[in-house]
Order: structure tokens, then C-alpha cells, then sequence
């Protein structure tokens, strides 16, 4: 079978950290094209722009786009438009409504839609998921703090509207919880800090319940300097299973389950092959719903302008 020809849009930080790599190290797929319009790659086929790309190469067969979220919508309806498979970075979206269309447009064309969630390729998740499925579920706690100014340099998109601020990062969380908790969960109380000079919070506390009334805290910050934090604590009627580093590494009442390196987009391709190989698409909206409520439901408070 003919490896699946891919282009990734928007060569910035998470095109070169894990999609080149991860493409390189997965099976039935190669990178064929970049389409950037600041950036090449040796021996990959340059386009300065996704819809040069779409014109001009008719034997790329997907695409990947590593854009900002403001801008994704418009290149995810011309991909599909032009019958390309597509992939999407976290959030899948500016908002929640531009996925509809974009599902139908896969739908019609027959090609695979992929809103990609790598934070759930991470070790740990599924073994966490297949532990909490017949537990009794006391609370839960994330703690998600990081640096922005480690992690995002330069990334002002990040604070526009759009950007989701904290929720950048803090999606990642939602996007495991959503995917280890036996039952669904809904926002019952949230405040957002906003700094007075930017449009996205870069702070957030939310409460949720899920349907049998477990309490679950989630903690945001933008701001942590030192070490950081990722971290998903779930009290079950047997103890604590703690998830941390982001999904590398789990443990309960202390003793360790998984610990591993740090490796999700390896994964996420893999997926991403079988689905186009199934012809079928992957669209869970589920993390961004909650963002979307936090911004709906939260209290807003003014905090100290940011200055990178
Ligand atoms: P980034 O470093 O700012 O890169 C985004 C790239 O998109 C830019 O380098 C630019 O590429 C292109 N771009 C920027 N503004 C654009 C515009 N207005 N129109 C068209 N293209 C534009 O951001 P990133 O960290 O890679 O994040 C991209 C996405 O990946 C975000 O949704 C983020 O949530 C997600 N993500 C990031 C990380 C991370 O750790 N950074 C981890 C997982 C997921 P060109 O100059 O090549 O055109």
C-alpha cells in the first residue's frame, strides 16, 4: 500500500518538536510538502501558503496544519474542499459552531477529519482509563501550571482572542479527564483572570460535577516558574491514582504503574493512518465544550498586565 503523502501548514514550534519526528518515526505516512511563509525545510517541497500547496501539488493526500487556532477553519474547509484528509492541532477551533460544517464537509468528500487530542496519547491515559472504569469515584484534582514564557516564546496569538490563553495548555488536562472518568462532567463555578492588557486569561479555577456529584477542581496558571506542573490527582474508594507529567506517568496510593518518556504524536499519527485508512474521521469536541462553558459561565477578574 502507497505511504500516505503529507503537508504540514505552519511550521512553528509543534510542527518541528513532534509532527516532523513523529511523521518521520510512523509507518504509512511521509512528509512530502511544508507550506510556510517564513519557513523551509531541507529536502521537503516548499509552498508559501496552504492554497498554493492545494493548487500546485494534487499527490498530497493530507495535510497537517500546526497553525494557530484562529486561522484553521478557513484552511480545514479549503483542504477538505480540495479533497485532502486533515489533521487538527489542539483546540480544534476558534469556536465551537465552525467544526459542524467542517464535519460535514468530511463527511461529503469521504475524506478523514481528524481533530487531534495528543495529550491522549500520552503512557499513562489509558491505562488510568481502564483503572477508574469500575471504581468509585470520590474527587478529582488537576493542577496544570506552567511558564508561558518558557513554553510559548513569542507566541502573541496565545493572548488574542481566540488564543484561549491558560486554556491552551489547560485543554490538554480536559482533554484526558474527558477521556479517563467513567461518566461525564459539567462546569459548576469557574473564574477567569484576565492580565488588563490581553484579551485571554492567563489563569483560570474551575469547579465541575460529574452526574453522581463528584467534585472536581481544576487549577490554571500561566505563570509558574520552577518546576512545572501537570498533574490529574483522582480519589477513588481504594486511594489515590495520580497522573503526572502530562500522561507520562502514573501511580497509585505511591507505587508507580508507568513511567515513561514523555511520547504522544507517534501515536497520533498512527491513529491519524487509520482512520484514512478506514475512511473514517475522529471529531470529539467534548474538551472544547468545557473551555467554551468556562468562558461562558466564569467570573472574570482583571489581573496585572503581561509583558513576556
Ligand atoms: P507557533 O510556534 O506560533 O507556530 C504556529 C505557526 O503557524 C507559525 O510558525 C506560522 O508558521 C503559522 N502561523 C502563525 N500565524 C499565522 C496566521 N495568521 N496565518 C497563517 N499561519 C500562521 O505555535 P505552536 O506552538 O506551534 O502552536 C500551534 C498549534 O499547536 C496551537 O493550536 C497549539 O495549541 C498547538 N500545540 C502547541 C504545543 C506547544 O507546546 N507549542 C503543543 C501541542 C499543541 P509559518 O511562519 O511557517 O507560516
Amino acid at each position: 500500500m502507497n505511504p500516505i503523502r503529507i503537508g504540514i501548514v505552519g511550521l512553528g514550534k509543534i510542527a518541528r518538536d513532534q509532527h516532523v519526528p513523529a511523521i518521520a518515526a510512523t509507518s504509512g505516512i511521509e512528509l512530502t510538502a511544508i507550506a510556510s511563509r517564513n519557513a523551509t525545510l531541507d529536502g521537503v517541497r516548499h509552498f508559501a501558503t496552504l492554497d498554493e500547496l492545494l493548487a500546485q501539488a494534487p499527490e498530497i493526500d493530507a495535510v497537517a496544519l500546526c497553525t494557530p487556532p484562529q486561522v484553521r477553519r478557513a484552511q480545514a474547509a479549503a483542504a477538505l474542499a480540495a479533497g485532502r484528509h486533515v489533521l487538527l492541532e489542539k483546540p480544534p477551533g476558534a469556536t465551537v459552531a465552525e467544526l459542524a460544517p467542517l464535519i460535514a464537509a468530511a463527511e461529503e468528500t469521504g475524506k478523514t477529519l481528524f481533530a487531534s487530542w495528543h495529550s491522549r496519547f500520552a503512557p499513562a491515559v489509558e491505562p488510568a482509563r481502564a483503572f477508574l472504569a469500575n471504581r468509585e469515584l470520590r474527587s478529582v484534582q488537576i493542577i496544570w501550571k506552567e511558564d508561558v514564557r518558557v513554553w510559548h516564546p513569542g507566541q502573541r496569538w496565545i493572548f488574542e482572542p481566540g488564543g484561549l490563553g491558560v486554556f491552551d495548555p489547560g485543554i490538554n488536562a480536559l482533554s484526558i479527564l474527558t477521556r479517563i472518568l467513567p461518566r461525564p462532567f459539567f462546569l459548576t463555578e469557574a473564574e477567569l483572570a484576565f492580565p488588563e492588557n490581553r484579551a485571554a486569561p492567563i489563569a483560570a479555577k474551575l469547579d465541575f460535577a460529574d452526574t453522581d456529584g463528584a467534585p472536581i477542581h481544576a487549577d490554571f496558571d500561566f505563570l509558574q516558574t520552577g518546576d512545572q506542573t501537570w498533574e490529574i490527582r483522582v480519589e477513588t474508594g481504594d486511594g489515590w491514582l495520580t497522573l503526572s507529567s502530562g500522561g507520562a506517568r502514573l501511580s497509585f496510593a505511591g507505587v508507580a504503574i508507568v513511567d515513561e518518556k514523555p511520547a504522544e504524536y507517534p501515536g497520533l499519527y498512527a491513529h491519524f493512518v487509520d482512520l484514512i485508512r478506514r475512511g473514517a474521521s475522529d471529531v470529539d469536541l467534548t474538551p472544547l465544550v468545557h473551555v467554551a462553558d468556562a468562558f461562558m459561565l466564569g467570573r472574570r477578574i482583571v489581573v496585572a498586565p503581561f509583558e513576556e
